[in-house]
């Protein structure tokens, strides 16, 4: 009870100082009404790769990733939980339109081939499948860019190639489920969600109150799930898509946005 009185009244603040997190929305330049970013399941069902990652055990990537999901799941509002689903044969961030069940939301390693996309330094991305008209998150996946950078849980960050650089995959994988969860880059610089990190960082690791009110704004009891709201971060949506009638124009409508961290400039 008074978790929700101090959270309407911080939530009050926080739009009144117009800085703190910031909520993803969809892309309003692809001719739909702007609109905030949601699931609507409570159980959001996540697989890892069977690639894997050269430099690390399953077992221990899948340590580090239950880690990073149960922070965001124990915020106290929280009304998601994460359910691991096992092992997926998916390599790439991929959505198939024409089969919804079929997708899954996947993390993924990327050891080859990073730097051949357009985003390229990016730490890690995630990909957002949404549907245009509501804002409704369909599906996501989360890929480390293990090509240029070195990932390792606590403590193991001693062994690396000195050519790439290290960033704790856990301080990582916290911030890019934030993402998964519909938040964008928020303006505070201690918030898991602030759009940088630093090699060997691990601040993100635990939520600041900043990204706690942010995932409470979103799933907390007086959510509001998809009021249009200016502002929020820049999306890029599928160069493929366009616009039909019927059933069609309701698959057509589900977008791509893609969001990264970057490595600090410092
Ligand atoms: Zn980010």
């Amino acid at each position: 009870m008074w978790f929700s009185h101090l959270l309407a009244a911080a939530l009050l603040l926080h739009s009144i100082a117009a800085e703190g997190f910031v909520r993803a929305t969809t892309d309003k330049d692809a001719g739909y009404p702007e609109q905030k970013m949601y699931w609507t399941s409570t159980d959001i069902r996540w697989k890892l790769s069977k690639g894997g990652y050269s430099r690390m055990k399953q077992e221990e990537i899948l340590d580090a990733m239950t880690r990073s999901f149960k922070r965001w799941s124990e915020a106290p509002c929280h009304r998601v939980n994460f359910v691991y689903g096992g092992l997926t044969d998916e390599r790439i961030a991929t959505f198939n339109r024409k089969d919804l069940e079929s997708n899954e939301n996947s993390v993924m390693f990327i050891e080859k081939g990073w730097n051949n996309r357009e985003y390229f330094g990016a730490i890690a991305i995630t990909s957002q499948y949404y549907n245009a008209f509501n804002g409704e998150i369909v599906g996501s996946d989360i890929e480390f860019n293990a090509e240029d950078y070195t990932f390792a849980s606590s403590g193991k960050l001693t062994e690396f190639d000195p050519t790439r650089t290290p960033m704790d995959l856990e301080n990582t994988a916290v911030h890019e489920i934030g993402h998964l969860l519909g938040l964008a880059h928020s303006l505070t610089p201690a918030a898991t969600m602030y759009g940088q990190a630093n090699p060997n960082e691990t601040i993100k690791r635990d939520l600041h109150i900043d990204d706690i009110l942010g995932v409470c704004a979103i799933y907390g009891d007086d959510a509001v799930l998809n009021t249009p709201k200016s502002g929020g971060c820049s999306l890029a949506p599928d160069a493929g898509s366009s616009h039909g009638g019927g059933f069609a124009a309701l698959l057509l409508a589900i977008l791509l946005a893609r969001r990264f961290l970057l490595k600090s400039r410092a």
